[in-house]
């Protein structure tokens, strides 16, 4: 792919760590935290049904979360095609990181309180706000005009939580994936697709629905994405490091660019670099 371009500053220290994972040869496995399904190699979860973010198309996989997932990888000792990508839908992503079925898991997930009390996690990497995602001619401005209109997001998601608790009266409909809210809304069945901004802009951006649906463009809250890892993981503070130098040496806002860039989205500058990286292991 095409990180090499832009990652020269790491490259040293990812192959010193290559050299390192490979020297062990003892039969013993030295990664802390690695699956055992995946042998060698190790299992990210991701979204498979997020342009812009995580995108399953054939065998390729792209977005935001792809790109940043193989880079924190490379500098752990793990080259792209020892990466075994696990589709990890909202309300399952604790669940796989507790069975050991994902070592990791970057999908535009929030770090929140209470999935800190099953999970941990390293970053936050990017921080996004929730939006509305509504047809080219609606004329819902706002969550005060979700009054008796149909709302869709997903179950286990901190974007159908943040609406119950806002908005009680609002009808939400809940999915599995967004990409089914998007079909709903694009076929009128809904008004609204809520989450984060990002997911929004890269679904409006999808030739399919191009001229057809807009992002209202007024966040409401502040989504921290995290590196999901299991409770027992040795490794959140090293990511917490390397994801911080990515900030550092430019590499996440190229990741950024070239993900979210066709969708027209930029980052929150006032969320980013984020804040508060690496308060959120153990
Ligand atoms: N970032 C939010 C969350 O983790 C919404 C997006 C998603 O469901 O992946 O719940």
């Amino acid at each position: 792919m095409k990180r090499a371009t832009f990652r020269l500053a790491g490259v040293l220290a990812a192959s010193s760590l290559a050299l390192a994972a490979c020297g062990s040869d003892d039969g013993e496995s030295d990664e802390a935290g690695s699956s055992e399904a995946s042998g060698d190699g190790v299992t990210i979860g991701i979204k498979f049904d997020q342009p812009g973010l995580g995108l399953k198309s054939g065998e390729d996989y792209s977005g935001m979360d792809v790109d940043t997932a193989i880079a924190v990888a490379e500098e752990l000792g793990y080259s792209e095609d020892q990466i075994t990508w696990k589709e990890s839908p909202s309300a399952q992503r604790e669940t796989l990181l507790e069975t050991g079925q994902v070592d990791m898991i970057f999908a535009t997930y929030s770090i929140t309180d209470e999935r800190k009390e099953k999970v941990q996690f390293a970053g936050p990497y990017f921080v996004a706000g929730q939006d509305l995602l509504v047809s080219a001619d609606s004329d819902i401005a706002s969550l005060d005009d979700l009054d008796g209109k149909l709302l869709c997001s997903v179950t286990g998601s901190t974007s159908a939580q943040n609406v119950k608790d806002e908005i009680p009266g609002v009808q939400l409909q809940e999915y599995g994936t967004y990409s089914e809210c998007v079909s709903q809304l694009a076929n009128g069945t809904i008004d609204a697709l809520t989450t984060d901004d990002t997911i929004l802009a890269g679904y409006a951006a999808q030739d399919q629905y191009s001229g057809q649906l807009k992002v209202v463009g007024a966040p409401f809250s502040e989504e921290m994405y995290g590196v999901g890892l299991p409770k027992d993981s040795e490794q959140c503070v090293e990511i917490n490091e390397i994801v911080a130098g990515f900030w550092e040496d430019g590499t996440m806002e190229t990741i950024i660019e070239d993900n979210l860039g066709a969708a027209d989205y930029t980052a929150n500058p006032d969320l980013n670099p984020p804040a508060d990286m690496g308060g959120h292991c153990g």
